[in-house]
């Protein structure tokens, strides 16, 4: 067994495979790109050994709505209301932005990622090759594209559009129209044949407030999710983000045509929408529901711990129903069924999977006690980014002991603080 890549001892392995196991004492090994044993006692000497004892490995966290390099715009709009926020603020200053103000917000980004567990995400931003360029050097892996609008936005932001998606490593790119209320039919009808043809995600906002349902509904007679069917904009290949505003209707239609929801509570709280994304009912109908944090202009954290926590207790909240999404289902949210919608080959911890891991540290006071609960509940209600102390990606270390492996976290803080202060609004 020589030549293995990485190997974890002696963690807890919470797999997320199809029977939910827990596996205690357990070995994880890895060679190249993915897991190649899950057991106990594994031989084998390997390049990297992360001691996993006290330890809970776990899939990595899939983000599956966000605009990455959005942090140099962390605090643009706080405490404004959504269209007095985008219309009066961010969209002004999304004007000036240049590539190398995405490379930089979309590095900042991508530590914050890593730091609290995210090991991919779905990511709707302009100049995607730069936030691409900050994937690959930072080893974290992201399906990504430039929102599509009938009346460009950013110069030079939307050249790309529509482009093979191609296969390779850890960046593949989508198609992403941006929202019903900023591109008509033709737009639409335009990306959803593409992401046909090219086998990629289209990945669109949906009925994220209620003046985006009433103008819908004037321009077409239609509600979103009923006019994005009715335009052929719906398949197993989109990705709708928010879907807050819709009926059990357009939940029926959702779940009919394989959807993927990415439900985003925080910022949906955050810009008090008022309304709250159905789970229960989008699960019921057959949606693929997952979870994303959205950008840092509306959140404004990218931690994908606190979202599972708060899509849980918002659920719990607003039902007067203590057993709605409950830590397994949100569990599965943010790891099985994101991979899913991204068409990653991972999101469980199973031999042939792809080796996209986190590992918690148990010894940590909110994490204790450890024996007299369940794990999935442990991550979802008691963990935060803090615990995070590795994370693995396509089989190579990112983060070990709390500390990136190759990445220069200093220069990067850096740099992203001179791409704020070239954009000059903070
Ligand atoms: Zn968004």
């Amino acid at each position: 067994m020589m030549g293995m890549g990485l190997v974890v001892r002696n963690a807890v392995v919470l797999t997320q495979d199809a029977g939910r196991r827990v596996l205690k004492d357990c070995d994880v090994l890895v060679e190249g790109e993915s897991i190649s044993r899950v057991g106990k006692g594994l031989q084998g000497k390997a390049e990297f050994e992360i001691d996993g004892k006290g330890k809970l490995l776990l899939p990595g966290l899939v983000n599956c709505h966000t605009h990455a390099a959005m942090t140099v715009f962390r605090g643009l709009a706080d405490d404004c209301e959504f269209f007095e926020g985008w219309e009066g603020r961010v969209w002004p200053a999304e004007k000036r932005l240049k590539p190398r103000h995405v490379y930089a917000g979309a590095r900042l980004a991508l530590l914050e990622m890593v730091r609290s567990g995210t090991t991919s995400f779905l990511d709707m931003y302009f100049f995607p090759d730069e936030t691409a360029r900050a994937c690959r050097e930072l080893g974290v892996r992201g399906v990504l594209g430039a929102p599509i609008f009938d009346a460009p936005v950013v110069d030079g932001g939307t050249e790309d559009t529509f482009r093979k998606s191609g296969g390779e490593g850890l960046v593949r790119f989508g198609t992403m129209p941006h929202a019903p209320y900023t591109v008509g039919e033709e737009g639409y009808r335009k990306a959803a044949a593409f992401a046909e043809r090219e086998g990629c995600v289209l990945h669109t906002h949906v009925a994220e407030t209620r003046r985006e349902v009433h103008d819908v509904k004037k321009a077409t007679g239609k509600r979103p999710v009923e006019w994005l069917e009715s335009i052929g904009a719906l398949s197993p290949r989109t990705v709708a983000a928010h879907c807050v505003w819709v009926t059990r209707q357009e939940a029926g239609i959702l779940g009919r045509n394989g959807v993927t929801v990415a439900h985003c509570p925080v910022s949906g709280m955050k810009l008090a929408g008022g309304g709250v994304t159905p789970i229960p009912e989008l699960s019921e109908a057959g949606a693929n529901v997952t979870l994303g944090t959205d950008g840092a202009a509306s959140n404004n954290s990218l931690d994908m711990i606190e979202t599972m926590k708060v899509c849980s207790l918002l659920q719990k909240h607003s039902r007067w129903n203590a057993a709605a999404a409950d830590a397994g289902q949100v569990l599965d949210f943010a790891t099985r069924n994101g991979a899913r919608a991204l068409g990653i080959d991972g999101g469980s911890i199973e031999e042939g999977r792809l080796a996209d891991f986190i590992l918690l540290d148990l010894r940590h006071p909110n994490m204790l006690p450890v024996s007299s609960v369940g794990f999935a509940p442990l991550v979802v209600y008691s963990a935060n980014p803090s615990n995070v102390c590795d994370v693995v990606v396509n089989g190579k270390p990112v983060l070990l002991g709390g500390r990136f492996a190759s990445a220069p976290a200093e220069m990067i803080a850096r740099d992203a603080e001179k791409a704020v202060a070239e954009l000059h609004w903070a």
